[in-house]
Parts: C-alpha cells; sequence; structure tokens
C-alpha cells in the first residue's frame, strides 16, 4: 500500500473509529490480541456485524491481523492510540466502568477462543498436546 500524506491518514483513523460499537471493540481488543469469537462474547453483538466493523478498520490501518490456524487475530495497530480511544469513548456515551472491564476481562465461558479455553479448563487441553510428550 502506498503511503498516504499524514493529514489522509489522520482523517482515515479517526473516521474508522468514528462510532461507540467500534469505539467498544477497540478497547475491548485493549493492547492484546482478540479473536472474533471473544469479542462476540465479550460485547454481546453479532458475529457478521463485529467482523464487518473490524474488516473496515484494517482497511483504515486501525487494526491489523495474525492468523493462527481457524483463528484470526485483531491488534491495535498503534497501541498508544488505546488512552485516546477510551477517552473519546468515555466522552461520548461509554460509562467509564464499562470501559474499564472491556480493557481486563477473564477468560469467557463462551467464548471458543484457545485463549480463554486453555484458561478456563486447563485439564482439558487435548490428548494430543499431553501424549507428545510421553
Ligand atoms: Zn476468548
Amino acid at each position: 500500500m502506498t503511503e498516504l500524506p499524514p493529514d489522509e491518514k489522520l482523517s482515515r483513523i479517526f473516521r474508522a473509529m468514528s462510532t461507540p460499537a467500534r469505539l467498544r471493540i477497540l478497547a475491548a481488543i485493549g493492547n492484546g490480541e482478540a479473536c472474533v469469537c471473544h469479542l462476540e462474547a465479550l460485547l454481546d453483538l453479532r458475529q457478521a456485524y463485529i467482523s464487518q466493523q473490524l474488516m473496515e478498520m484494517r482497511d483504515a490501518d486501525l487494526v491489523d491481523t495474525r492468523r493462527d490456524g481457524r483463528y484470526i487475530f485483531y491488534r491495535l495497530t498503534e497501541p498508544r492510540l488505546l488512552s485516546t480511544l477510551t477517552e473519546i469513548g468515555q466522552l461520548y456515551g461509554t460509562p467509564a466502568e464499562e470501559i474499564e472491564a472491556l480493557l481486563h476481562t477473564d477468560p469467557l465461558p463462551q467464548c471458543c477462543c484457545p485463549d480463554c479455553i486453555d484458561q478456563l479448563n486447563p485439564r482439558l487441553i487435548p490428548p494430543k498436546k499431553l501424549s507428545a510428550n510421553k
């Protein structure tokens, strides 16, 4: 992709984060990574809707992706944006406690991602992993 002039880059990034739902999605990704099923469980939004928001934010270079098997993990392209976007979210309608909750989540029982499954069920790690040590 060709490098955009700074003013276009700036307006594109701000446009891409400019709905309450997207600000919540970005806060939920936080400084780590999250897959769509994690965001779906956390935010109570439909998966198709979340995927579409993520796609458009990726087109604007706001988020980046990493594929791991059948999972795609999303992360912020620029982690330093997190404090800015949580402040904007709080200013425009998302209560501070909700943002705080999105930023610090425990593993989610409804989630299908490897992180949540491993943390919630450490003894249910697939048998092939265990037998590989023998
Ligand atoms: Zn998860």
